[in-house]
């Protein structure tokens, strides 16, 4: 007898039994799930999520400590010379309209905020270059206050996921939201990017050493064959990737532990 995919004609508390069960299994395959952008306060959290727009956290992360040192609060911001901002997050892409950002950033949060970042969603959104997505970003990893993010990764795997057919990120927040527990949401965000970083890409998912497989409706989306699955992990924990997924790590190659992950 074949069985049925998971997803596959399934009601709403079966889904949101399978989701809270990904959820757990998510919990166990990144148990070093954080937050990527390298930071020390909201302000600065803000400025490089605002950098990280068509940018690797890793790009942004070599930018930032520079930045941060010669930009220490919202005055800084605001006052800065425009060319040498520039200069200084020139590698990280789109540097001038970045760079107009946090000008603009800083002189907002001074004239409105006493020159602090505010800890709720409704003040966050009205602040130049931050976007629900980093709003939310800034109040679950500084203000520890839960929140999703619906990044490409996020949508991409809720969707493999059938979770949702929402494809607005908003709905698919509250779609989300919905089948979690509201304290879970911030490392529940944390986990599902770095699955999809890690193991489920875009092009290719590595479905062959996926953790997820028996959870999964889009099983076979990537290539099921351990051997040409493992190849596709990415990162310093590809190994233990594998050996989450039941597959020998020793098939991982080398290329796959070195790989930069996006
Ligand atoms: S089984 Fe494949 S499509 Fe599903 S989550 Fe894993 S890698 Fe992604």
């Amino acid at each position: 007898m074949t069985s049925s995919p998971p997803g596959a004609s399934e009601t709403d508390l079966g889904r949101k039994r399978r989701a809270r069960k990904i959820g757990r299994v998510l919990a166990e395959t990144h148990p070093d799930a954080h937050c990527e952008l390298d930071h020390t306060n909201a302000l600065e959290l803000a400025v490089a999520t605002i950098l990280s727009a068509q940018c690797t956290d890793k790009k942004v992360n070599e930018v930032t400590p520079k930045l941060f040192a010669r930009y220490p609060n919202a005055a800084a911001y605001a006052g800065a010379d425009r060319a040498e901002m520039e200069e200084l997050i020139r590698p990280t892409g789109f540097y001038r309209n970045k760079t107009d950002s946090l000008l603009k950033l800083g002189q907002a949060l001074l004239d409105r905020y006493d020159g602090r970042v505010p800890g709720r969603l409704v003040h966050l959104v009205t602040l130049p270059g931050i976007g629900r997505k980093t709003a939310n970003v800034i109040l679950g990893n500084a203000f520890d206050v839960p929140g999703i993010t619906v990044d490409t990764h996020f949508q991409r795997l809720v969707h493999r996921w059938r979770l949702t057919t929402e494809t607005d990120p908003v709905k698919i927040e509250h779609a989300i939201g919905a089948l979690y527990e509201k304290r879970d949401w911030t490392m529940l965000s944390h986990r599902i990017i770095f699955h999809g970083r890690r193991v489920c890409h875009a092009r290719k998912p590595a479905c062959g050493s996926c953790t997820l497989a028996k959870l999964c409706p889009s099983y076979g989306t990537g290539p099921t064959e351990p051997t040409a699955a493992v190849k596709l992990l990415k990162g310093p924990r590809a190994r233990d990737l594998a050996v989450a997924a039941g597959v020998d790590p020793e098939l991982v190659p080398a290329q796959a532990v070195a790989a930069e992950v996006p």
